[in-house]
């Protein structure tokens, strides 16, 4: 997963670009860059790790009107600086920058027949096969440039791209991955969650449409939707788990879905001799709090979690995971003690986190702990740009609830069930993707999957 955001027709471009990758900072912690465009020339800095953490000089060195920035998630194995965004190359019509969030499923086709015609790749990722098939491209306009390089290809993509003078914003017709548009003193802004707009001070316009394509440059503001229509298969992990609670994704707010997860959860799978209900900090507190007004429990913050510890699946052993969860968040002795407790999650995915918590918890003094989880089990991979591993490796794909339980060492487990989660959502339960919960992908999954997870663009 990653964040993306893009500014045109602003002096300040790329320090709004920093600001608006600092809120899209939970998206993606592997790498950050930014390329911004100044007169004729573009420029760009990649660097490992946070954004907080990239070099001040060559950020220093960046200027212009316009601007894109990537922040990438974690993928184990892939961890190198080749797979930052944006990816910035020279073409003969100038120069192209573009960053993606999403995972391309025919990549690894589509790289051998660029290869066949004489392409040298530079980096792993899907996504530069875009870069390729649009320096091919012959069309005059940028937009239908883009139209012909992403013709064929298949899967998720949210993208920026410079093109020469151009910023393109597009979303494949399916519209898996957000991205939302806003616009500050007339600047047109765009970004994958709208808190990266609230960041800079722009007012939020509306989201890209699936399958459309938005070009602005000197001369204007044009889109077009050259692909046929498809059906609709926005991810519904980004409302359970992925956005924050204070933007609005897919036309609804991503804290409503997630109280409305929470209230179904408590009446699917009440637990009535429970003293009180915790989240595990911070992507299930808005769920948690759903879960405890529904029950008419207390809400309370029993496990406090270090800020300055990243996200679990950042390390690429099971040992260190282990550690991690200890490392990461702590149990509050005074509010748990001889309590009966409900303890809420998103999701499980290996049950890493779960078993470190419930170790915790216990060791803090609960009498019984009940959990509960604000989403189905996850039972299949994600192809199309969630970084969820192997079916081996997912707990509940290889377990029946009452085996999880006792690996999890719970006195209950509770799972909200797919049509729960579905009718949950802010606008209905129609147009979703749910294939890691139901099995259900809205393509062919890629030939080589552990390829496409290695070398995945977002
Ligand atoms: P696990 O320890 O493998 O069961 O992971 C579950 C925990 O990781 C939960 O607390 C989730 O909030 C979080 N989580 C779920 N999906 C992901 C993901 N794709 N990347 C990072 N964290 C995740």
């Amino acid at each position: 997963m990653c964040g993306i955001f893009g500014v045109r027709g602003h002096s300040d471009a790329v320090a709004l670009t920093k600001l608006g990758l600092f809120s899209l900072q939970h998206r993606g912690q592997e790498s950050a860059g930014i390329v911004s465009v100044e007169g004729e020339t573009a420029r760009g800095v990649r660097s490992m790790g946070l954004l907080a953490d990239m070099p001040s000089a060559p950020l220093d060195a960046l200027h212009g009107h316009m601007a894109i920035g990537h922040t990438r998630y974690s993928t184990a194995g892939s961890s190198s600086i080749e797979n930052a965004q944006p990816v910035l190359v020279s073409s003969r019509g100038g120069h192209i920058a573009l960053a993606h969030n999403g995972n391309l499923t025919n990549a690894g086709e589509l790289r051998v027949d660029l290869e066949e015609l004489g392409s040298i790749f530079a980096s792993s990722m899907d996504s530069e096969v875009i870069v390729h098939r649009l320096a091919r491209s012959t069309a005059a306009k940028p937009e239908d440039r883009l139209a012909d390089a992403l013709r064929g290809v298949e899967g998720a993509y949210s993208l920026l791209i410079v093109l020469g003078d151009t910023l393109l914003a597009a979303r494949d017709p399916r519209g898996w991955r957000p991205l939302a548009m806003g616009r500050l003193n007339g600047a047109p802004i765009f970004a994958s969650e709208t808190c990266a707009l609230d960041i800079v001070g722009a007012t939020y316009e509306r989201d890209i449409a699936p399958g459309e394509i938005f070009a602005v440059d000197l001369s204007g503001e044009r889109s077009i939707t050259p692909f046929e229509k498809k059906e609709l298969k926005r991810c519904v992990f980004e409302h359970v788990y992925f956005a924050r609670p204070d933007s609005r994704i897919f036309g609804g707010s991503v804290d409503r879905a997630r109280r409305a997860l929470g209230r179904r959860l408590a009446q699917e799978c009440p637990a009535s001799t429970a003293d009180l209900v915790f989240s595990v900090p911070d992507s299930s507190n808005s769920a948690a709090m759903g879960f405890a007004h529904e029950s008419g429990l207390p809400f309370e913050l029993a496990l406090i979690r270090n800020h300055y510890v990243g996200r679990t699946f950042i390390q690429p052993t099971q040992a260190t995971r282990d550690a991690k969860v200890r490392l990461k968040y702590n149990a509050v002795r005074e509010i748990i003690e001889g309590k009966s407790v409900v303890m809420v999650d998103d999701s499980i995915v290996r049950g890493t986190t779960t078993r470190g918590l419930v170790t915790l918890v216990r060791a803090a003094g609960a009498r019984e702990v009940h959990m509960r989880v604000s989403s189905a089990p996850v039972t299949g991979p994600c192809y199309y740009g969630i970084d969820t591993p192997s079916r081996e490796e997912l707990i509940a794909a290889n377990n029946t609830l009452e085996e999880m339980r006792a690996s999890l060492g719970v006195d209950s487990l509770g799972y909200l069930s797919l049509n729960g989660m579905l009718e949950s959502m802010p606008t209905g339960p129609d147009g979703f993707c749910h294939a890691c919960f139901s099995g259900d992908y809205p393509t062919q999954p890629p030939t080589d999957p552990a390829k496409l997870r290695s070398g995945c663009g977002s």
